[in-house]
């Protein structure tokens, strides 16, 4: 698709609806002009207004279009009109990873290494163009037509050098820093990555309470158990153990992530899985 000051929604030819999202509807579509196959995201102004979500678009847009990483999904361009705002997004043909999770129930150790392995190069990308998302869970994990993973939804994510305060994502994947609302900097992904490693490999997060005040305090002891079936090797609890560590300084690096020992012998360095 080539590049374009203005686009419209002409330069489009509408396919099926894929699916629906608090803000608005994600529809098939290929540019008339490339025949290029993208997703069509349709934003409604009405309901941003609703919402007071302008700015939060905004930074979205601004965030996921200044990144370009095999495992970050591409955000192509952007228009609108009267009533709509139109993001034109890469296709993820395979759809999201959450639902490939619940029906596999768990992944295998080359399956979930690979996702791993993905998730942190490409969080390694967003953290030095200094981009913490914040809001990593499979929900946001879509697969593109090879099964690769991309990250979607940069919704929550900020840009910024400095530590953060604000209180975001959701409870079973935030790092201890997070639901005590303390400062934090790009260690919480790290923490999150743990209990994604965990969720793969078991099929559910680590910390699953009740209610929310009982994940809330496993989270703050840091709860771990390890169940004995799925069987899960040693090196891959041994990875988990070192990223959901509660000083988050002491957190295994991203850099590390990708050298250790149960990542260089399980993920497929084609980054595209199956089994
Ligand atoms: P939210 O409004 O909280 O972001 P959501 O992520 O479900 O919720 P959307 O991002 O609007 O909402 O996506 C709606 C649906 O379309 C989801 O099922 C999502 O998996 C799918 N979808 C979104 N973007 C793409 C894409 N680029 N390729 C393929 N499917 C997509
Ligand atoms: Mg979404």
């Amino acid at each position: 698709m080539a590049a374009k000051e203005e686009w419209s929604i002409s330069d489009f030819e509408i396919g099926k609806f894929i699916g629906e999202g608090k803000f608005g509807k994600v529809y098939l579509a290929r540019e008339k002009q490339s025949g290029y196959v993208v997703a069509l995201k349709v934003i409604f102004k009405a309901k941003l207004e609703k919402y007071r979500s302008h700015a939060h678009l905004r930074r979205e847009i601004e965030i996921q279009h200044g990144l370009n990483h095999p495992n970050v999904l591409r955000l192509f361009a952007w228009f609108h009109d009267e009533t709509r705002v139109f993001l034109v997004l890469e296709y993820a043909a395979r759809g999201e990873l959450y639902k490939l999770l619940k029906s596999l129930h768990h992944f295998s150790e080359k399956r979930a290494a690979t996702y791993v392995s993905s998730l942190a190069g490409a969080l390694a990308y967003c953290h030095e163009k200094h981009v913490i998302h914040r809001d990593i869970k499979p929900e946001n994990l879509l697969l593109d037509i090879e099964g690769r993973l991309k990250i979607a939804d940069f919704g929550w994510a900020v840009q910024s050098n400095a530590k953060r305060h604000t209180m975001c994502g959701t409870i079973d994947y935030l790092a201890p820093e997070m639901v005590e609302k303390k400062e934090h900097d790009h260690a919480v992904d790290n923490w999150t990555l743990g209990i994604l490693c965990y969720e793969f490999l078991y099929g559910v997060p680590p910390f699953e309470a009740e209610d929310e005040y009982g994940t809330f305090r496993r989270i703050m002891k840091v709860d771990l158990k390890f169940p004995s079936s799925p069987a899960v090797s040693v090196e891959a609890k041994d990875l988990i153990c070192k990223l959901l560590v509660k000083d988050s300084s002491k957190r295994l690096s991203l850099q590390k992530i990708l050298k250790h020992p149960w990542i260089v012998t399980h993920a497929d360095p084609s980054g595209s899985c199956c089994d």
